[in-house]
């Protein structure tokens, strides 16, 4: 059945100048097949009808920095909870990011792979064999999901949860050398991963470690680059040091995640060896958020102490010119991923960067963007649509009326005007 998006205001994210533009757009088989001029759309003999009434239709947002079931928790309460809770966790966060309009997400530390059954779930490749009867025409509709499984760190580094490890809630596997290193991060490439997760520092809030204190070394960077680019897979690592950052890019990252500090020749770097940056600003910024899921006073203090040298570096690499791609590294995802959005604009992004970098950047950086990103014919139609003009109001995007995913209605808000049954 061919779905018809009509009198709507379209922002592509096709170019840096984004305008939007009226348009009727036309979905068939979950691809944008026609976007036309209003005027030139008859009535269908066939399909379905959703009258935007002049709200913006939009690419579908993606969030590149979450953890499906995990808690940024500082206090650790969430580690006692069983792979089975985790699980429920990671399903019930997740489809409620895509109702959001938060059609994508990369996973970057995930606890025994979580991330990767959600992937294979929502993509309708589980359940396999005896079970799929039962489900092919029941399917779990969530996001698109770009996972890393549990990050690699090393034994006590950032992510590792104290003297006893627990065994199948760890968002870690701890490896030491590059030997080490290569067979965790070929685990993870067998488990089914489409990234490699590696934390090179510590963190700001870690109560034993510093951001400061590089804890991988060369050597190892290199190993898990070279294991994951021989197999066509990226690498991203958490860095909290502008040191740091120049060790990984060199040893071959493909992307920087929270770059607490950051100076010129960081950034430089990361533009020379085209390598994305996913600031994760609401981190540090967004101390309402930080009371509101009740984080102890410490920890607290240690995010904010770090706020004015993370929007420095923010600020840095938008000057820069290094490519952008948002992500809020805070739960529960529905709630964060825009706030994330609009901290970067507060933080000096324009409405229309920070629009690209929820959208296009991110399925660039992903290696999807023949089919993801772009309101552009012949894409898989993963859209969304809201109310008022994000190019003047960004926290319009708070409102999401309308979600797609892949021509699929998941969220309407708007009048279905008529609806014919293929045949009739
Ligand atoms: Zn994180």
């Amino acid at each position: 059945m061919k779905l018809y998006l009509i009198n709507g205001l379209v922002i592509d994210c096709v170019s840096d100048n984004l305008q939007p533009r009226p348009a009727a757009v036309t979905i068939e088989a979950g691809r944008i097949a026609g976007i036309d001029p209003p005027q030139l759309v008859h009535l269908p003999a066939e399909g379905m009808v959703i009258n935007l009434g002049g709200a913006y239709l939009l690419p579908g947002l993606w969030d590149v920095h979450c953890h499906p079931s995990g808690m940024v928790d500082p206090d650790e309460y969430s580690y006692f909870q069983s792979e089975a809770e985790c699980t429920l966790l990671a399903v019930r966060n997740t489809t409620a990011a895509l109702r959001a309009g938060i059609t994508a997400l990369r996973s970057v530390a995930e606890v025994n792979f979580i991330d990767v059954a959600l992937r294979e779930t929502y993509a309708g490749r589980h359940p396999a064999g005896l079970w799929r009867k039962g489900y092919e025409d029941k399917p779990l509709i969530g996001p698109r999901l770009f996972c890393a499984g549990p990050a690699l760190s090393i034994t006590g580094g950032h992510g590792s949860q104290g003297r006893v490890e627990p065994r199948y809630t760890s968002l870690v596997i701890e490896a030491d050398g590059p030997d080490e290193i290569r067979k965790a991060a070929r685990t993870c490439i067998k488990m089914g991963v489409d990234w490699i997760k590696l934390f090179i520092t510590g963190g700001i809030s870690g109560k034993r470690e510093s951001m400061y204190e590089i804890q991988m070394t060369p050597a190892e960077i290199e190993a898990a680059c070279e294991v994951a680019h021989h197999k066509g897979l990226k690498v991203t690592a958490h860095t909290g040091c502008a040191e740091a950052a120049k060790i990984g890019i060199r040893a071959g990252l493909d992307c920087i995640e929270h770059g607490y500090q950051l100076d010129d020749e960081a950034c430089e770097l990361m533009v020379e060896y085209e390598v994305y940056y996913c600031p994760t600003i609401s981190v540090t910024q967004d101390e309402a958020y930080l009371r509101r899921w009740e984080w102890p006073e410490d920890s607290i203090r240690r995010a904010l102490a770090g706020a004015e040298l993370h929007r420095q570096s923010f600020q840095r690499a938008l000057k820069a010119g290094v490519k952008m791609v948002n992500g809020a590294d805070l739960n529960p995802i529905a709630d964060t991923a825009v706030p994330e959005i609009e901290w970067v604009v507060k933080g000096g992004m324009s409405p229309a960067q920070a629009l690209i970098a929820s959208t296009r950047h991110p399925a660039e950086m992903c290696g999807v963007a023949d089919s993801l990103g772009t309101v552009e014919v012949g894409k898989l139609a993963d859209l969304i649509a809201v109310r008022e003009n994000p190019l003047e109001n960004i926290s319009t995007l708070r409102e999401v009326k309308l979600v797609l995913k892949e021509g699929q209605v998941v969220v309407n808000g708007f009048p279905t005007e008529f609806s014919i049954p293929t045949g009739s």
